[in-house]
């Protein structure tokens, strides 16, 4: 991974963002700038330094995966050694301004710094500069999404022969994650979500103990983490007999998706695909039942920017890696969700999952 360059280019917009310097405590963050996957770090970058601190658990695992900075470990906090980093190396005299992820700051963290801080340092709230670097993926995690994608693609249609009526939807999700790990899988993007019959409306149903019915829908929304990147990928599909009104709404969910994939091209505003499935979903009576956005970036965590969502300024760029995932949820009735990863590219998309959205009745 190309981390001196990352951070190259984080020094270089801290000036034009009035900032002397920034003080990075969000864990994928951290591991986005220098490659540490541990649980406890801050990140300190400067126009001219960048330092890497945490605290003694962390030693050797440090040394093997940090890159491109220095770094400082210490029986401390991370973020209080970072302050006391500050304090011995003034790069310049005056007032300092430095940035701080206000989001990924707890009130007692922002207190206990306050009361450490040198007199000419002032703390100001940073804008996400470094979740704007990481909407743009590059090649190699490009490659990492790719294998996540597939593998998750794979894991859905080994699983699919343990969906039968009476197998618990938490089974379903056992056989899902446990294959997960046997092909090498760090873990799941999220907890699988298996939701069948009137639980297939509520559009994050964790598995349950609920038995899978003698017909209606089940959908199926999981990921794999994969070399540090997640996929995401939902399918919906029906047991048993499936009633024309609940055909009708599959049949208009797969037509607002794909419309949505159409919508997807560099130049235009990511709010665009959510805008023309939406349509797509009233035309049928449908949008009510629309109740999520359309969809989100992917990567590193499973919820990146950008958010697919009316009102979003954001333009699609080649590199983004999103999600396109309407879905239709009819209280006490069924729910229908059709979710692929999307790659922008250079004159529109490549849908990267390979799994068919055709109905599936088993
Ligand atoms: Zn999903
Ligand atoms: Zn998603």
């Amino acid at each position: 991974m190309q981390y001196k360059r990352r951070q190259a280019t984080l020094r270089g917009l801290l000036a034009s963002n009035r900032l002397d310097a920034l003080l990075v405590t969000r864990l994928p963050n951290i591991r986005y700038l220098c490659g540490f996957t541990g649980s406890a770090a801050a990140m300190l970058v400067t126009e001219r330094n960048c330092c890497f601190f945490t605290d003694g658990r962390y030693t050797e695992q440090a040394k093997a995966e940090v890159q491109g900075t220095k770094i400082i470990v210490d029986r401390k906090s991370p973020l209080l050694l970072a302050v006391e980093w500050l304090k011995k190396n003034p790069e310049r005299g005056g007032r300092w301004s430095l940035g701080v992820e206000a989001e990924y700051l707890t009130l007692a963290a922002c207190r206990r710094m306050k009361a450490n801080l040198p007199s000419h340092l002032r703390l100001k709230f940073a804008p996400p500069l470094i979740e704007r670097a990481r909407m743009v993926k590059d090649t190699e995690e490009i490659q990492r999404i790719r294998k996540a994608v597939a593998m998750g693609a794979r894991l859905f249609d080994q699983t699919l022969p343990t969906m039968r009526p009476g197998v618990k939807e938490i089974e379903v999700a056992a056989v899902m994650e446990h294959s997960a790990y046997n092909a090498g899988a760090e873990g799941m993007s999220f907890p699988t979500i298996i939701a069948s019959g009137a639980r297939s409306a509520l559009p994050h149903g964790r598995a349950s103990q609920s038995a899978l019915p003698v017909s209606g829908f089940v959908v199926c929304d999981f990921g794999v983490i994969l070399a540090g990147y997640c996929s995401d990928q939902t399918r919906t599909v029906a047991l048993g007999r499936t009633s024309s009104e609940a055909r009708h709404a599959y049949e208009a969910v797969k037509e607002a998706q794909q419309a949505a994939i159409d919508a997807v091209r560099p130049g235009t505003s990511v709010s665009e695909p959510d805008e023309v499935g939406r349509k797509l979903l009233k035309k049928q009576g449908l949008a009510r039942y629309f109740t999520h956005s359309t969809g989100h970036g992917v990567g590193l965590e499973i919820h990146e920017d950008p958010r697919l969502a009316a009102g979003q300024n954001e333009i699609f760029r080649p590199g983004m890696v999103v999600t396109i995932e309407p879905g239709v949820y009819l209280p006490g009735k069924f729910g229908v969700r059709i979710e692929d990863m999307v790659l922008v590219t250079e004159n529109g998309c490549e849908v990267l999952t390979p799994t068919s959205k055709e109905l599936l009745e088993i």
